[in-house]
């Protein structure tokens, strides 16, 4: 096949961008006014209007922006007063970020172990490790999948525990009716360079509550409160304001993200339906009841005895050098070094966490420990490639068996 020559350069590269998003900058160098202002004073710039952009498309009252999607994990857990002593259980399969923002909060992360089809927290899991201190949850929608919410919300309910939907995939992403990120009580996004939703960096917050709204900008902007006085400080917050030359970028992003975020969808399940008729090869299953994904990330189980028991990092190192766009998955959080080796802050008491030295062994973390020897994944990107390309892809999957 010709494209099999050149493949590499036949895929599409992310960011895409265009003369809007040159506009959107030079705009703000020319305004002047790079920061998003004093809270008073400059209402109506970027990074306000993304605001209400954001808000408008993720159908939510609040939104709120700041500069990543770390920071608005901590943002969220300093407003609801997460701190020394407390439990946040987090999906034990995410970027490190969702544990490591616990640990800001110097709060505990408890891992949770995942649904080996979905690949997202399994939400019947959670319950066996609240504690009389945890506090809050943090679901992650995997590569855009959203967790199942509605139950994982009784639960939450039942105990009396925050939820926090780390949405940092999941831009767009809808179940049962509504978009994620409204289903607890706030969602986190991150615009980081990779992400579906992009300005280099960037996060959003969304909520439907005006108090937890309030709290959370006062967090991200030195403890103020929107239209006070610049040197009016009411509680503890940090400076997780983002520029207005990101906010200005993922204007221009956000009206280019429909398109995007439709073929994604599209090709996604066209995709899916191609690789499970592969005998041994399984692409990640949408939580029943989504209706839209964010897709940031296509996650491919493979049965590696159906294949020769090939290595996963040997079908990776082949499908890369045959130009095919794919990515490892993230290491599973309770094995890295910072929380197995428990090299975390000083004077918090870890003990009790399910992880550290021997409780961080693969064996307490079945499901995902298996998942993540057997995968790989392709980034969104590749979504965007034509039917064709896809195919070609399913073509090349099929010949390594
Ligand atoms: C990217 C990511 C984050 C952090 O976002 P940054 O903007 O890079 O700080 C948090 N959680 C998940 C699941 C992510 O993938």
């Amino acid at each position: 096949m010709a494209f099999e020559q050149s493949a590499k350069k036949n895929f599409p590269h992310w960011p895409i961008w265009d003369d809007d998003d040159i506009k959107a900058v030079t705009d703000v160098v020319k305004s002047g006014k790079w920061w998003i202002g004093a809270p008073a004073v400059h209402k109506g710039e970027n990074a306000w209007k993304l605001e209400e952009e954001f808000a408008k498309f993720h159908e939510a009252k609040h939104c709120l922006c700041a500069a990543n999607g770390t920071v608005t994990l901590e943002a969220c857990l300093g407003a609801f007063g997460v701190g020394l002593g407390d439990e946040v259980i987090v999906s034990d399969y995410t970027f490190v970020a969702t544990g490591t923002a616990v640990v800001a909060s110097n709060a505990v992360p408890i891992f949770c172990d995942i649904d080996p089809e979905t690949l997202v927290m399994d939400v019947d899991k959670v319950e066996k490790l609240i504690t009389p201190r945890t506090k809050a949850i943090i679901p992650v929608h995997l590569g855009g999948n959203p967790v199942a919410m509605d139950h994982l919300m009784e639960i939450a309910d039942k105990h009396n525990l925050k939820v926090i939907e780390d949405c940092a995939h999941a831009h767009g992403s809808r179940f049962k009716g509504k978009r994620v990120g409204n289903w607890g009580h706030c969602g986190s996004f991150s615009q980081q360079a990779s992400k579906v939703l992009t300005s280099g960096e960037g996060g959003l917050i969304t909520c439907n509550d005006d108090k937890l709204a309030t709290d959370i900008y006062s967090y991200i902007d030195a403890g103020r409160h929107i239209g006070d006085y610049f040197y009016a400080h009411y509680s503890y917050g940090s400076n997780f304001r983002i520029s207005e030359f990101n906010a200005a970028v993922c204007r221009a992003q956000l009206k280019k993200f429909p398109v995007q975020h439709k073929i994604r969808n599209e090709h996604a399940k066209y995709l899916t339906e191609k690789l499970n008729e592969i005998d041994g090869v399984r692409a990640m299953k949408l939580t029943p009841g989504t209706e839209e994904s964010g897709w940031y990330v296509f996650p491919v189980v493979f049965d590696l005895k159906k294949f020769k028991n090939i290595k996963v990092r040997e079908i990776f190192k082949k499908m890369n050098d045959a130009g095919i766009p794919t990515d490892d998955c993230y290491p599973p959080l309770h094995g890295l070094a910072l929380f197995k080796d428990v090299k975390l802050k000083k004077g918090i008491d870890y003990s009790k966490a399910n992880w550290g030295g021997a409780k961080s062994a693969d064996k307490n973390f079945p499901v995902v420990t298996d998942i993540y020897k057997r995968s790989i994944e392709f980034p969104q990107e590749m979504l965007l490639a034509d039917p064709d390309k896809l195919d070609w892809v399913v073509d090349f999957i099929k010949k390594l068996k």
